[in-house]
């Protein structure tokens, strides 16, 4: 079985359709969280992952804020006008699919998050110390997340509560033996200065953990960030992955 694992699409649909080619064929999708925020094809990303065979789907931070669940002084100045831009072009459709996300999902041996198992929708995972503290906080072996737009595992070593990470090869298949914490990276706005939009493939019967980045149309993306009159630094920031 082969489950494509993807997050932070961030409304750009040319980097959501470059994965879904590169993946292939797939049994199951699971997404966790924001679909929109930051860039220019929100409505067009929850249309088309909501296509995608068997899929599971989180609540990210930017899609709660789209909902006003979330303060939107919250967010810096650039996520704010984007936020409200968001807020105005979402269709009914859109909100009702955002509105029907969990926070939180459970399958057979995986915990499935935006954030963090800690706080699902809000806690950054950056480092060693953050990913001990919540491997507390879910009692299955593996638990994804996404939020950091970083390819990444923390995985337990020997099984103690010694953590260590590591940044798989592309499209190296790694087998998880012990407790883990696996981030996929960012399909939409790659932050690792690698602008190369980026995924994983599950493999669920061996616990086979595959990332795979793949290029994509990044100028036309930032020419409709352009014509939608969104921040300027949304459209720079996708040609340096950051
Ligand atoms: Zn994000």
């Amino acid at each position: 079985m082969r489950i494509l694992v993807l997050s932070d699409i961030h409304a750009n649909l040319t980097a959501l359709e470059a994965v879904l080619e590169d993946a292939g064929e797939v049994d199951a999708v699971w997404c966790l969280g924001d679909i929109i925020g930051y860039g220019p094809d929100p409505n067009e990303c929850v249309a088309r992952i909501q296509t995608l065979p068997n899929l599971t789907c989180l609540l990210g931070n930017h899609d709660s804020a789209a909902l006003h669940r979330i303060p939107i002084e919250t967010f810096n100045q650039d996520a704010r006008r984007s936020i409200e831009w968001m807020q105005n072009v979402l269709t009914r459709d859109s909100y009702i699919f955002l509105y029907s996300l969990p926070e939180r999902v459970v399958i057979d041996q995986v915990t499935l998050v935006h954030g963090s198992p800690r706080n699902p929708v809000w806690e950054y995972i950056l480092d060693l110390h953050n990913a001990g503290q919540n491997m507390e906080h879910f009692d299955t072996q593996i638990c994804m997340v996404g939020h950091t737009h970083l390819p990444i595992a923390y995985l337990s070593v020997n099984g103690s509560r010694e953590l260590r990470w590591s940044v798989p090869n592309e499209g190296e298949c790694v087998e998880i033996k012990s407790r883990a914490i696996l981030n996929p990276g960012s399909v939409g706005q790659p932050r690792d200065h690698d602008p190369r939009a980026s995924y994983a493939i599950f493999y669920p019967e061996k616990n086979g953990w595959e990332i795979h980045r793949v290029e994509y149309d990044i100028r036309a993306v930032q020419k409709r960030i352009r014509m939608a009159d969104l921040p300027m630094r949304h459209a720079l920031r996708l040609i340096e992955g950051w």
